[in-house]
């Protein structure tokens, strides 16, 4: 099938290169002119494992490729896939403005039936305001479906083609029976249903994520009070299959470009339509407080952070991604600042420019190209994220170079007991 994706994120340029593998032919635009062009030369603008790989097959064989051309992206394709951010304003809405340039963009280029199908996380309703959009420059023949998505960062590649179901929104049968055959090579079960409740399930399946993330670091919180160990808590609660294993890892927090903007997002559309999501809003307040928990246990270590040198490991979100947005270590680098403590940072991949650039942050921080730099003379290690690289360090090592043996482990990664005995003071969540 002739495919267009609008936005090469994330999402887009996951999206444009698995279809393309699956066969059909793919065109993928963005406005970003540097994006393009570092596409066009096989060079993957982020970090995704396994998409490097897949660009380049696939450019070599002629399945996609990429402009920032709108006339190329959008003739003569049956199908266009929106893929654009929708980030959240300070009120906590949702920026619409590129879902809505995209449709403006799209309506003043169509020339015969296209289906526009949006894979932005987007308020219930949206899929109605792309119509109007669009209806306002072309009065030919076309669909809108919502079709959310659900991969990760980290393993995108893998997630979307291994999904666990296809959420299909279309109100009518044409598109719904074309968007169903694209996705017919895929082995799991398509939920068919209205374009607004397509848009509800993302936002939904978030935010229930979020909730079991804040509800287990509660747990975690009055574990530490009590005597218990959340991480045998966590296991023995995730055994029953009416709870399930995942997202019960206690810790500092979700992050990320998703979690934090989708969760307040629907505690906004709840508003909007007079409804008080209490429960969201414990969510997101248990959220913010737990990653500075990292740092008031830090604080108790040193007795204060005056002038002490910190290390943070981690700045990404989550392991096995470049992506700092909304990252717990900007919330507790700005707390170690506050509490003029001096700050050393290291992490495998993420981009460091891009970190200090989008923060705003009121001091200096030092960035280390290996970890164990980093550590020199610093008063106390903060884990804030969980890669495997850290997991394995050399931790003799790593207790020559700090200058004092404390860890602060926001990640739970090492086990007490062990690295007890090699000498570090020691504090970790719900532990
Ligand atoms: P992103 O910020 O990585 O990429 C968005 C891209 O859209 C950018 O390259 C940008 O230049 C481009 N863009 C902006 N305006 C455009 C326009 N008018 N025309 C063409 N391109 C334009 O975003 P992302 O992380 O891929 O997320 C995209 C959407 O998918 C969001 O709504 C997000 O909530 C949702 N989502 C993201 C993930 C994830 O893990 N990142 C997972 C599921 C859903």
């Amino acid at each position: 099938m002739n495919i267009s994706i609008f936005g090469t994120g994330y999402v887009g340029l996951v999206t444009g290169v698995c279809f393309a593998e699956l066969g059909n032919d793919v065109v993928c635009y963005d406005i970003d002119k540097n994006k393009i062009e570092q596409l066009k030369r096989k060079k993957v603008p982020f970090f995704e494992p396994e998409l490097e790989e897949l660009i380049i097959k696939n450019i070599d064989k002629k399945r996609i490729y990429f402009t920032n051309n709108l006339d190329e992206a959008v003739k003569d394709r049956k199908v266009i896939f929106v893929s654009v951010g929708t980030p959240q304003k300070r009120n906590g809405a949702v920026n619409l403005s590129s879902v809505k340039n995209v449709a403006n963009d799209i309506g003043r280029k169509l020339k015969s039936y296209t289906i526009i199908v949006n894979k932005s996380t987007v308020p219930v309703g949206t899929g109605t305001v792309i119509k109007k959009i669009i209806r306002k420059n072309y009065n030919g023949d076309f669909d809108v479906v919502s079709n959310p998505e659900f991969l990760r960062e980290g393993s995108a590649v893998s997630d979307f083609m291994n999904p666990e179901r296809i959420v299909i929104g279309a109100n009518f049968a044409k598109p719904k029976k074309i968007i169903n055959n694209l996705y017919n090579l895929f082995d799991c079960p398509i939920v068919n249903t209205s374009i607004e409740t397509a848009e509800m399930i993302k936002y939904a399946s978030n935010a229930f994520l979020a909730t079991k993330i804040s509800f287990i670091n509660e747990i975690a919180n009055v574990c530490e009070r009590v005597g218990a160990d959340i991480k045998e808590v966590a296991y023995a609660m995730g055994l029953d299959s009416r709870i399930g294993d995942k997202f019960l890892n206690a810790g500092i927090g979700y992050g990320g470009s998703c979690f934090p903007k989708d969760v307040k997002a629907l505690h906004n559309i709840a508003l909007d339509n007079n409804y008080n999501f209490k429960l969201l809003k414990s969510v997101i307040k248990v959220n913010n407080d737990q990653r500075l928990i990292i740092v008031s246990k830090t604080e108790n270590l040193l007795k204060n952070l005056n002038n002490k040198k910190i290390c943070v490991w981690g700045l990404a979100f989550k392991p096995n991604t470049d992506d700092t947005r909304e990252s717990a270590a900007i919330d507790i680098i700005r707390s170690l600042h506050r509490k003029n403590a001096i700050v050393n940072t290291y992490d495998p991949i993420a981009d460091y420019k891009k970190f200090v650039l989008n923060n705003n942050f009121r001091k200096k921080i030092n960035f280390y190209f290996d970890k164990y730099d980093a550590l020199e003379n610093c008063d106390a290690l903060i884990i804030a994220t969980e890669w495997d690289e850290f997991k394995n360090a050399d931790l003799k090592k790593v207790k020559k170079l700090l200058k004092k043996p404390n860890i602060v482990d926001g990640r739970n990664i090492y086990n007490p007991n062990k690295i007890k005995k090699l000498g570090f003071r020691y504090l970790s969540v719900g532990r």
